[in-house]
C-alpha cells in the first residue's frame, strides 16, 4: 500500500496549482487532481487585478508577458451612459485562462507536485479519494480547490452553495475589435455589472449578477450587447459565480476549502482569480504547519485564522454591495462616481490591491444624503 500523501489537491485552477506549488516547495510529498486534461479552456473575463499580480509575484508564478496584455484605461457606465474614463490608473492586465492555469500548473509541477490530470475523483471516504480509474489515494489533509460547484463541500456539508445568494454569469469571445478601451457597466445585470474585455485575440463581453435577481439573464445579455452594438459572433456560456457567499468555516478537521469552492469572489468586481491564488496559498501553508505540529486535524483552524483578512474584506465589500446595486442607491453611487475624480480613483486602486473597502464606503457614505437611509431604499 502506498504511503499517503501529505497533500492531495482537487482541482488544478488557480486555487489548487497555488497550493501545489507552495505545498511541494515546503517539501510535502503532494498531488494534484483534475478532471480536465490541461490547457483547458475556463469561462473568465481573465481580468487580473494588481492584487493578482502581487499573489502572482508572491509565490513566484509570474506569467511570460506574452499571457499578460496590461492596460491602464477603463470607460465606466451606467444606463449605457458614460460614468467617466479612468486613465493612467495603476494597471490592470488581461489575461486567457487556457494559458494562465496551464502555467501554473506546469510551475506546481516543476516544483515537484504530482499532476494527475484527466482523472475524476469519484469519491471521498475517510481519509482517501477514489479516482474513476479504480485508484484509491490516501491524504493526510486535502484541499478542495474543485471550484463553485466543489464535489468537495458537496462531501462535507451536502450542497456546494446556497442557490439563494450564489451569482451567474454569461460570457462569449466575439473576434477581437478595433476599440481597445476595457469597459464596465454597473447596470447590465440586476445586482452586478456588465464587461468588453479586448485581448488580442478575442473581445470578452460578458454579464454576471445575482442569480435569485436575474431570472432572465440571456435577454440581459441580449440587451448589453444591443448596447454596446456588437452583433454576437460566438456562443454564449454560462458559470456559476460565487459572489460573495463566503463559507466562515471552509472545511473540517484535515479537509479545507479555497478558491470558489470557499465561496471567496468579491461581491462587488466578481473578482476571484486573487482570492483563490491567495487562499491556496495559505491552505497549504496551514497543512503544512498542522503536519509538522502532528496535528493534521488542526489544519483548518490554522487556515481559518489565515483567511481571516479575505473574510474581512468581502464581509466589508458585502456592505457596501447594496449601495452600488440597489434600485435606490444605485443612481446616487453613479452620481458620486461620476462626479468624484477621487471616488473613481480609489475604485482603481481598490482594483489595484492598493486600497481596500473601508476608504471606498467611507468616501461613499460621506456623500449619501440621510434619506436614502431613512427611506430604507437600500434593501431594493
Ligand atoms: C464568467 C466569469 C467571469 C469571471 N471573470 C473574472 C475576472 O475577470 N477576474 C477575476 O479575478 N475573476 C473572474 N471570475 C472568477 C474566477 O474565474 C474564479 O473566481 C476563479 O477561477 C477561481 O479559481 P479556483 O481555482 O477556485 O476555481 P476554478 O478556476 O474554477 O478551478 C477549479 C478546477 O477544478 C476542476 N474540477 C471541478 N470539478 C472537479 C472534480 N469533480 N474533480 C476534479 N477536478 C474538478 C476544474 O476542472 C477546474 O480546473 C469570473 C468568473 C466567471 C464565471
Amino acid at each position: 500500500m502506498p504511503a499517503p500523501y501529505d497533500l492531495l489537491i482537487l482541482g488544478a485552477g488557480p486555487a489548487g496549482s497555488a497550493a501545489a506549488l507552495i505545498a511541494a516547495l515546503a517539501g510535502l510529498r503532494c498531488a494534484v487532481v483534475d478532471k480536465a486534461r490541461f490547457p483547458r479552456d475556463k469561462l473568465c473575463g481573465g481580468l487580473l487585478t494588481g492584487r493578482s499580480l502581487r499573489h502572482l509575484t508572491e509565490i513566484g508564478s509570474l506569467p511570460p508577458a506574452d499571457v499578460l496584455e496590461r492596460h491602464d484605461t477603463i470607460a465606466f457606465h451606467r444606463h449605457g451612459r458614460p460614468l467617466g474614463e479612468i486613465a493612467g490608473c495603476p494597471p490592470v492586465h488581461l489575461t486567457m485562462r487556457r494559458r494562465l492555469d496551464a502555467h501554473l500548473l506546469e510551475r506546481a509541477g516543476d516544483a515537484g507536485a504530482e499532476i494527475l490530470c484527466g482523472r475524476r475523483p469519484t469519491g471521498i471516504e475517510g481519509d482517501r479519494v477514489t479516482l474513476d480509474d479504480g485508484r484509491s489515494l490516501a491524504f493526510r489533509t486535502l484541499i478542495g480547490a474543485d471550484g463553485v460547484n466543489s464535489p468537495t463541500a458537496r462531501h462535507l456539508f451536502g450542497a456546494a452553495h446556497d442557490p439563494a445568494k450564489i451569482g451567474f454569469a454569461l460570457e462569449i469571445e466575439n473576434p477581437p475589435e478595433d476599440d481597445r478601451r476595457l469597459r464596465v457597466d454597473f447596470d447590465a445585470v440586476r445586482w452586478g455589472y456588465g464587461w468588453r474585455f479586448p485581448k488580442a485575440g478575442s473581445t470578452t463581453i460578458g454579464i454576471g449578477g445575482l442569480q435569485s435577481r436575474n431570472p432572465a439573464m440571456k435577454t440581459h445579455l441580449a440587451g448589453y450587447l444591443a448596447q454596446l452594438g456588437t452583433p454576437r459572433r460566438a456562443p454564449v456560456k454560462g458559470h456559476h459565480l460565487p459572489f460573495g457567499d463566503f463559507r466562515r468555516h471552509p472545511g473540517r478537521a484535515n479537509v479545507l476549502l479555497a478558491g470558489d469552492a470557499a465561496g471567496l469572489v468579491d461581491p462587488i468586481t466578481g473578482e476571484g482569480i486573487a482570492h483563490a491564488l491567495d487562499s491556496g496559498r495559505l491552505a497549504a501553508l496551514a497543512c503544512r504547519d498542522a503536519l509538522a505540529a502532528g496535528d493534521p486535524a488542526g489544519a483548518l483552524t490554522r487556515y481559518t485564522a489565515a483567511l481571516r483578512p479575505i473574510h474581512r474584506a468581502l464581509s466589508q465589500a458585502r456592505l457596501l454591495r447594496p449601495l452600488v446595486f440597489s434600485a435606490g442607491s444605485g443612481d446616487f453611487f453613479a452620481r458620486a462616481f461620476e462626479d468624484s475624480r477621487s471616488l473613481k480613483h480609489h475604485y482603481m486602486a481598490l482594483l489595484a490591491g492598493e486600497a481596500e473597502y473601508p476608504d471606498i464606503l467611507r468616501r461613499t457614505l460621506l456623500r449619501l444624503p440621510r434619506r436614502l437611509w431613512r427611506h430604507g431604499v437600500l434593501a431594493r
